[in-house]
């Protein structure tokens, strides 16, 4: 199969993260999403970082109704903080029927070639871009093995989400509602 590997923290999951992912595997030739939960991300302060098996379990609770999306928790036995070039070779170890490219923000393209092995990833895996607000363009744009999707841009960030949590505004509509349960039972982002 082919597979499209989300990394993310996923502190939390909001709708922006899923309209991505579903973008990727209805209007694309991949055959599912696997959203890859980060325990800790090398370029990310640590700061408001839920725990990952709350992470996790807001994804699941995020997905659980697309059969073409899955959660892994791959990264939470492997040494920290976890490298994609890294995780990629345990997967593909793992998975030699499986085909993986990666998902990723514009964001993240701009900052890619800071990525252990950047050159290597983009080579062999090959990026599907979706486009961000306020992200800068990056010449890696121009790279054959990375596509750029044309989608709307969506303003929405967890940072923004858990702002809102911290000053008591509404988060509804901006993630699923299954994880907005996890939040308030788990009192999280307080
Ligand atoms: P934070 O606000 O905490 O930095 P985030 O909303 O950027 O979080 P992450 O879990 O860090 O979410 O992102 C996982 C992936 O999703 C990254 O590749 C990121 O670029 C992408 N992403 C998240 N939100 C958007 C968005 N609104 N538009 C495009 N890409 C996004």
């Amino acid at each position: 199969m082919n597979i499209g590997l989300f990394f993310g923290s996923f502190n939390p999951i909001h709708v922006g993260h899923l309209i991505i992912a579903n973008v990727m595997v209805e209007n694309g030739t991949l055959d599912q999403v696997w959203f890859v939960v980060s325990p800790q991300n090398p370029f990310k302060s640590q700061q408001s970082l839920a725990h990952e098996f709350d992470r996790l379990d807001m994804v699941r609770a995020a997905i659980h109704d697309n059969f073409k999306f899955q959660a892994t928790d791959v990264e939470f036995g492997m040494p920290k903080p976890s490298y994609t070039a890294d995780t990629l070779a345990v997967l593909s170890d793992k998975y030699p029927q499986h085909h993986f490219s990666l998902i990723m923000g514009e964001d993240n393209l701009v900052s890619f070639p800071k990525w252990k092995n950047y050159q290597a990833i983009v080579d062999f895996y090959g990026l599907k871009v979706y486009p961000r607000p306020e992200a800068q363009k990056s010449e890696l744009i121009e790279h054959p093995n990375v596509q750029m999707v044309d989608a709307p841009l969506l303003d929405i960030s967890a940072t923004f989400i858990r702002d809102n949590l911290r000053n008591s505004r509404s988060i509804k509509y901006l993630v699923p509602d299954a994880v907005i349960d996890i939040i308030e039972s788990r009192k999280l982002y307080r």
